[in-house]
């Protein structure tokens, strides 16, 4: 049997896996990416990307459909689903090569191939031993579903909902947190009737509470139905639809009904548990230097108990090949990763909620605002309603930044360099944001809770 030396041999060429490939080549160290499928794994071929492709054609079909409020003529004809995809595969497709030619520009040697942990820094592709210094475990998550709800014809998960060519003209969506409040935007802007299910008492429960209620009301306003804090109980399908059936009895028919109740560590059968590696409900257990009990052998991205985010992956992904070139990163602080969830209206968080701040600091402690995105000039424009909410610690910094409003994922930039910075409201508030944008809200956010505020009531 052919055997392979390396400084790091990787499993997994997505997200976390390919980051910590690049930074490792980068740092001299030489290196093995085993990728079973396509490089650039969930985030570029089913996830992030072809979501948010997707959510762009939705607001065109939207800003078409309203048109006429803003003085244009136009008519939406009808949303030609092959096109779509075209459009959207074509980004995929250059984002591929270009990733592509990017790790094959470096010196990194990408095996083709299903890898297994055959000894605790050895992995066999092929019949060959791939054996590393150090070995990275990023071999990604995979779409849960719930017991006896077998996905299959019109019980679809977010990956067949991808490869759809037709717009479903009626669909339940079971899960109410990102993946599915994603897909119901996404629906309704095509004109399919969308019914969320939700066991939660609230859509995207992570998020303060104050942006739940807030998505609730424009879910409301945009006609996409939604039940919350109600138990399915059962699915059954026939030639023409689904019946979706809760636990009170009360039932939903539907053409498709799209499970997006989490996704699971894609663990099983790799050799993990079986070469020392620790484990948790089929997560990979590590310590906040993302080494697992194995020495040597580091996990990456959703396989480690946490956000399931491609930029968390990256990141984690870039610390490991640091910490193996001794450069000694600074941990990653999970409470500081940015969140962005692509529905309309968009919401964008970092830090901590309001809830959860009272919990760490008292409630007494804390202060809050709401920056009405009504008194913002550029909203008005574009005709979003929404806010922007800042948390401080009394005499202390911002501790968590919660946004709701069309394109207020694009502010999460300065929203994380501000928590992360641990910026005070009065640092913020004496640097200049430009008008009209968007980004002035958050600007006035800060003015507002230093103390001074311009354009918003005390
Ligand atoms: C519908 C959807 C939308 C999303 N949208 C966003 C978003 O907008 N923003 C965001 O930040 N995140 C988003 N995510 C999450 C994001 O895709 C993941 O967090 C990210 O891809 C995780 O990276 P990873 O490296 O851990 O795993 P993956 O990207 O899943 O990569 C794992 C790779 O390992 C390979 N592999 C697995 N087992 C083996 C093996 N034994 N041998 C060889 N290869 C193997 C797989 O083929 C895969 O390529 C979305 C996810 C979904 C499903």
């Amino acid at each position: 049997m052919a055997e392979h030396n390396f400084d790091v041999v990787i499993l997994g060429g997505g997200s976390g896996g390919y980051a910590a490939a690049l930074r490792s080549a980068q740092l001299g160290l030489s290196v093995a990416l085993i990728e079973r499928d396509k490089l650039g794994g969930t985030c570029l071929h089913r996830g992030c990307i072809p979501t948010k492709a997707l959510l762009h054609s939705a607001e065109v079909a939207d800003v078409t459909r309203e048109a006429s409020a803003f003085g244009i003529s136009a008519t939406l004809n009808g949303v030609d689903m092959p096109q779509v995809n075209k459009y959207r595969d074509g980004i995929v497709d250059r984002l591929f090569k270009g990733l592509t030619g990017l790790v094959s520009s470096k010196a990194i040697t990408v095996v083709a191939g299903e890898g297994k942990l055959v000894a605790p820094k050895t992995i066999s592709v092929n019949g060959e031993n791939y054996t590393g210094k150090n070995v990275v475990l990023a071999t990604g998550s995979f779409s849960k579903t719930l017991t006896g709800l077998d996905i299959g014809g019109r019980i679809i998960t977010s990956e067949e909902a991808l490869t759809l060519d037709f717009v479903p003209t009626k669909a339940i969506v079971l899960g109410g947190g990102v993946i599915g409040v994603e897909f119901a935007s996404i629906w309704k802007s095509f004109g399919t009737d969308v019914t969320i299910i939700e066991g939660l008492p609230t859509l995207v429960p992570n998020e303060d509470a104050a942006v739940s209620k807030a998505l609730e009301r424009a879910y409301r306003k945009r006609g996409i139905n939604f039940k919350t804090g109600v138990r399915f109980s059962g699915a059954q399908q026939s030639a023409t639809g689904v019946v979706v059936t809760l636990e009170n009895g009360e039932t939903f028919d539907a053409e498709l009904l799209l499970v997006a109740v989490g996704r699971g560590a894609n663990t099983a059968g790799f050799g993990y548990e079986e070469n020392g590696i620790k484990m948790d409900r089929g997560y990979v257990l590590t310590n906040d230097r993302l080494e697992t009990s194995v020495p040597g052998v580091y996990a990456a991205g959703d396989i480690v108990p946490g956000l399931q985010l491609a930029h968390r992956g990256f990141q984690q992904g870039i610390f490991i090949a640091e910490e193996i070139a001794g450069l000694k990163p600074v941990t990653i602080d999970e409470n500081g990763i940015p969140k962005v969830t692509y529905c309309e209206p968009e919401i964008a968080s970092v830090g901590l909620s309001e809830a959860k701040a009272a919990e760490k600091f008292g409630a007494e402690n804390i202060s809050s605002y709401e920056y009405n995105l009504g008194g913002n000039g550029k909203s008005q424009i574009l005709g979003t309603a929404g806010f922007i909410k800042l948390i401080r610690q009394n005499n202390g910094p911002i501790v968590g930044i919660h946004m709701i409003g069309s394109r207020v994922g694009e502010q999460i930039g300065e929203a994380q360099l501000i928590v992360n910075w641990e910026a005070f409201p009065e640092d913020v508030a004496s640097l200049i944001h430009a008008h009209p944008t968007m980004n002035e809200a958050l600007g006035e956010a800060h003015l507002a809770l230093a103390g001074k505020p311009l354009h918003a009531h005390a």
